[in-house]
C-alpha cells in the first residue's frame, strides 16, 4: 500500500470531518462536575427573585436620613424584623420608620436602603416611645445587637430596641440587591459545550435543579500491540517490556473526562488483532491501537484496516515522532492507530485523539483543540530534522514570558521524558533551534 504523509494540520483537518453528533444523558448534579453540557441554561427568573439585604441592619428611606449628621442625628421607629427566609413584611416602611432586616432578608417595600447595623445606635428601650416594637409580628422577639464597634468595647448587649440613632445620610440603593442583579430572567447563562466547572454546578443549584443534561462520551476502547509486551503483574521475562501505553492512554483519556476500556494485549498475529477488531468497531466508538503499525514483517494494523474494509484517513504523517501513525474509519467507528514508541503514542494522543474525543464529546471545535502559544525556548534543541519533530517539554512562566526546556531529548522510545511534560513544542525541519528560540508550545494540562 501507498502511505501517502500528510501533515499535522491535515492529518486533524481530516480526522475532524469525522466527529459524530454527540448523544445526551441526564444526571444528578452531584455527578455533573466536570461533565460537558449538553443544553443550555437559560434564567427562568430573575436572581434574587426579590429585592433582598445585602447586610445585616436597617431598611430604611434615604429620604429620611438625608440631613443626618454626628450632630444631628434622626431618630427611627423599628417597625418589625425580617430575618432570611421570612416572606416579606405585610407592611411598607413608612416615613420615620426602620425596619430591621438580616443579610438575605427581603427589604419592605417603602424602604430604598439598608443602614449597616454598625451605622446605627440603638436607642433605649426606656426612651423607646409610642411604638410597640415587633408587636404586630407575633411571637417574634425585637432583639437589638449593638454594633461590635460602639463603646462596649466588643461586647454584645442585647436589648429590645423601639427606635435608633442615625448619623449619617445614606445613599438610594445602598446595600438593597435588587431583583435581577445577578440573573436576568431569559438570559442564557451556559451553553452546550461547556464543561461544567464548580462554578456552573452553582448555577444550576441556585435554579433548584438536581439534575443536568450532559453529554454522553464516546466509548472507547485501548488495544495495545505487540509480542514483546506483559501485563502488570507478571514476572519480567527476557525481551519483554511492560505494556505501558495502554495505561498512559486511558489516563490521558480520564483527564479529559472520558472514561476508556483496555481491551488488553494483542500478539502479533494477523486473526489475533482482526478477532479483536471485529469484536470491538460495534461497541466502541473509538478504537485505540498502538504498534504495528509500520511496515514491519508484524505491522499487521494496515493489512487489517484493508481487509475490514476501513476508509484510510491518512496512513503517515509529515512529523516526528509517529510517522506511521493512521487513522481510519472501520465502520461506524474511528480506529487511531498510534505508533508503539512511547513518544509517539503520546504525542499522537494529544495531537489527534484528544481533539477527536473532546468534539465527540460536545466540546466546540475551537476548545477541542489543543490549546497553543507561543513560548522561549530556555536552552537550545540540537537534533537535525528533515520533518517538523514535536518534542515533550516543562513549560513555565519567567515573569509575564512562557518559556520552555525540553524534557529530554525528544526521543519517542524514551519513557522518562514524558513524566515531566506539560507540553510539547514543534522544532521547524532544519538543524534544530538555538536558545532564546521562539517556539509553537502545546498546553498538555489545560482542559478546553
Ligand atoms: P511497533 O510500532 O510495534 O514496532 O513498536 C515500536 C516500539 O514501541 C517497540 O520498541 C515496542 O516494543 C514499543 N511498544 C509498542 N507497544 C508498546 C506499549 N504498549 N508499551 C510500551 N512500549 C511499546
Ligand atoms: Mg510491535
Amino acid at each position: 500500500m501507498e502511505r501517502t504523509p500528510v501533515s499535522m494540520e491535515e492529518a486533524l483537518a481530516r480526522i475532524l470531518r469525522h466527529v459524530p453528533p454527540p448523544l445526551k444523558e441526564r444526571v444528578g448534579l452531584a455527578e455533573a462536575a466536570g461533565r460537558i453540557l449538553a443544553e443550555p441554561l437559560v434564567a427562568e427568573a430573575d436572581v434574587p427573585a426579590f429585592r433582598r439585604s445585602g447586610v445585616d441592619g436597617y431598611a430604611v428611606r434615604s429620604q429620611d436620613v438625608l440631613g443626618a449628621a454626628a450632630d444631628r442625628p434622626i431618630r427611627l421607629r423599628v417597625v418589625g424584623t425580617v430575618q432570611a427566609g421570612d416572606p416579606p413584611l405585610d407592611r411598607p416602611v413608612g416615613p420615620g420608620e426602620a425596619v430591621r432586616v438580616m443579610t438575605g432578608a427581603p427589604v419592605p417595600d417603602g424602604a430604598d436602603a439598608v443602614v449597616m447595623l454598625e451605622h446605627v445606635e440603638p436607642e433605649a428601650p426606656a426612651d423607646g416611645g409610642d411604638e410597640a416594637v415587633g408587636a404586630s409580628e407575633a411571637g417574634k422577639a425585637e432583639v437589638f445587637f449593638t454594633a461590635k464597634s460602639r463603646g462596649s468595647g466588643g461586647r454584645r448587649a442585647e436589648a429590645p430596641s423601639a427606635a435608633i440613632v442615625v448619623r449619617r445620610p445614606i445613599e438610594m440603593g445602598k446595600n438593597v440587591i435588587e431583583p435581577g442583579e445577578d440573573v436576568r430572567r431569559g438570559e442564557r447563562l451556559l451553553s452546550p459545550g461547556e464543561r461544567l466547572r464548580s462554578g456552573a454546578i452553582a448555577l444550576f443549584a441556585a435554579y433548584g435543579y438536581s439534575s443536568v443534561a450532559v453529554f454522553r462520551p464516546p466509548r472507547v476502547v485501548v488495544i495495545s500491540t505487540g509480542d514483546e509486551l506483559l501485563e502488570p503483574g507478571v514476572p519480567p521475562a527476557p525481551g519483554k517490556i511492560y505494556d505501558s501505553n495502554a495505561p498512559m492512554l486511558v489516563a490521558a483519556l480520564r483527564v479529559l473526562g472520558v472514561p476508556a476500556d483496555r481491551y488488553g494485549i494483542v500478539p502479533d498475529r494477523p486473526e489475533a488483532l482482526g478477532a479483536a477488531f471485529r469484536l470491538l468497531v460495534d461497541r466502541y466508538d473509538v478504537l485505540i491501537t498502538t504498534g504495528g503499525v509500520s511496515d514491519g514483517d508484524y505491522d499487521w494494523v494496515h493489512p487489517l484496516i484493508a481487509e475490514l474494509g476501513g476508509e484510510v484517513l491518512f496512513s503517515r504523517l509529515q512529523m516526528k515522532p509517529g510517522q506511521p501513525t493512521s487513522v481510519a474509519r472501520l465502520g461506524r467507528a474511528m480506529l487511531f492507530a498510534l505508533a508503539g514508541h512511547p513518544g509517539a503514542s503520546f504525542v499522537g494522543f494529544h495531537l489527534f485523539v484528544r481533539p477527536f474525543v473532546l468534539s465527540a464529546l460536545g466540546v466546540p471545535p475551537e476548545r477541542a483543540r489543543m490549546p497553543e502559544a507561543e513560548a522561549t525556548l530556555e536552552v537550545p534543541f540540537g537534533r537535525r530534522s528533515k520533518l517538523p519533530r514535536v518534542v515533550p517539554v516543562r513549560y513555565r512562566f519567567d515573569g509575564p514570558r512562557l518559556v520552555v526546556r525540553p524534557t529530554g531529548r525528544g526521543r519517542s522510545s524514551h519513557i522518562a521524558e514524558l513524566a515531566p511534560a506539560n507540553g510539547l513544542m514543534v522544532v521547524p525541519p532544519g538543524e534544530g533551534l538555538p536558545e532564546g528560540a521562539a517556539v509553537r508550545l502545546f498546553v498538555l494540562d489545560a482542559l478546553d
